[in-house]
């Protein structure tokens, strides 16, 4: 055991368990270290595009989710009155595509890609100060209340998009920006009536989603162009001004719901001209953190994983790896970004005129036509990660 390579990831999100899975299938010792100190219910509910759900099968873990998505639903977009500008069928989609987009809640996606790591992999309550250098060239990681963890062959910095590693390793890369978008997020439980689709409307300078899941709740959110660092005393009030008088059911499921998130979108306007620095590399939101209206964010930082486990199952040598994932993950990853970016704008357009013009042309698109749309980042295919595969996991672990 202590003769195989060992990676140290720092965080325990979407992409540092996922690399975590990705490179204990490839052999590799992991040493998770997570600075909250315990896994809690986190957010609220995920979409996953066939592409990260390749990347789960890939990893070992994409039966799991299956078993939890619902059949695949019809989805489409509406006005705010509740006008659809355009529908799209499930099984098209997942024809298209190869695999169906299916929904979540995002402790349900943390609980399976923790479930088969053994407790001792993976550390809460551990936040890292930065990577050093150790005497034989190594990294060294630094821990705030532990003591440094020494020459592991790796360090993959999955810190999300305030990444610490980042900000000390490449401090040339420019801190997050604010998008101009604020979104709150829900969940609730269905209401009376017939099944919800799936789907985003849109308004002046606004867009909400509702997404059902396999539970029988629903996930919505709103996102609205606003100053950042606005607060309200009362979150759900704010969002049912701004949404209440949309088609229905908006208003019951912001009424109705369990929970009211508030977050000013952020992302990465500048992406590292490396992802790769020595034996550290970044990964995830950590790498490319980017807006969220095309559901790309977390399926990228899964996308990353295997890619990077892939790589240090085929190059031999550890810096001809990395540059192997640097070279096949950036230019993917700067293109959805990129395009993250101009969905973003397009879904919250508050000019009239602008907004008539983008209805129209939406309305007169064929919905095939929408669908491909959706394809150009979906169909991605994963690498093989040939090795052993992920060891069950020990009896009696705290992460269940
Ligand atoms: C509103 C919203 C909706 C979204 N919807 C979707 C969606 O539908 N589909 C999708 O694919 N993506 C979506 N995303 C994007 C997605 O959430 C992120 O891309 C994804 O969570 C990134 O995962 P990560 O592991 O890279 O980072 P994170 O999830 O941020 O995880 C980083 C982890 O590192 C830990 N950490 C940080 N610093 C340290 C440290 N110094 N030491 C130790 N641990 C540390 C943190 O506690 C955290 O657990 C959405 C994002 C937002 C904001």
């Amino acid at each position: 055991m202590a003769d195989r390579q060992h990676a140290v990831v720092v965080g325990g999100g979407i992409g540092g368990l996922g690399a975590a899975l990705g490179l204990r299938r490839a052999g590799w010792r992991v040493t998770v270290l997570e600075r909250a100190d315990r896994f809690d219910p986190v957010g609220a509910g995920i979409t996953l595009m066939p592409n990260a759900l390749r990347a789960l099968d890939a990893l070992g873990m994409g039966s799991e989710v299956r078993a939890l998505v619902p059949v695949q639903q019809s989805g489409g977009l509406r006005t705010s009155s509740g006008r659809w500008l355009s529908r799209w069928d499930g099984a098209a989609v997942e024809q298209l595509m190869g695999a169906p987009m299916v929904a979540l809640h995002r402790a349900d996606l943390h609980r399976i890609l923790r479930a088969p790591l053994p407790a001792e992999s993976v550390r809460t309550g551990v936040e890292v100060l930065g990577v050093g250098q150790a005497p034989d060239g190594r990294p060294r990681v630094q821990c705030a209340a532990a003591a440094a963890i020494d020459e592991p062959d790796l360090v993959v910095a999955a810190d999300g998009i305030d990444s610490r590693v980042r900000t000390q390793r490449w401090p040339e890369v420019p801190g997050p920006a604010y998008t101009g978008l604020t979104t709150w997020r829900g969940m609730s439980p269905e209401p009376s009536g017939p099944p919800l689709d799936i789907g985003r409307s849109w308004g002046r300078g606004a867009e909400f989603g509702i997404i059902p899941l396999t539970d029988g709740r629903i996930y919505w959110f709103g996102a609205v162009e606003a100053q950042p660092g606005v607060r309200h005393d009362d979150e759900r009030a704010a969002v049912r001004e701004r949404f209440g008088h949309w088609h229905a059911p908006i208003r019951e499921l912001v009424d109705t719901s369990e929970v009211v998130l508030h977050h000013d979108i952020h992302h990465l306007r500048t992406l590292p001209r490396s992802f790769v620095r020595g034996r550290v590399v970044l990964l995830g939101d950590a790498a490319h953190a980017m807006p969220p209206q095309l559901g790309q964010g977390g399926c990228q930082a899964l996308e990353d994983a295997v890619v990077l486990a892939a790589s240090l199952v085929r190059e031999r040598d550890i810096d001809a790896a990395l540059a192997r994932y640097d070279e096949q993950r950036r230019p993917r990853t700067g293109a959805v970004a990129r395009s993250a970016g101009q969905v973003g704008r397009l879904n919250v357009l508050a000019n009239p005129l602008a907004v008539a013009a983008r209805n129209m042309l939406i309305r007169l698109t064929p919905s095939a036509v929408g669908i491909r749309g959706l394809a150009r980042f979906g169909r991605w295919e994963p690498p093989d990660i040939p090795g052993p595969s992920v060891p069950e996991r020990a009896a009696g672990s705290p992460f269940r």
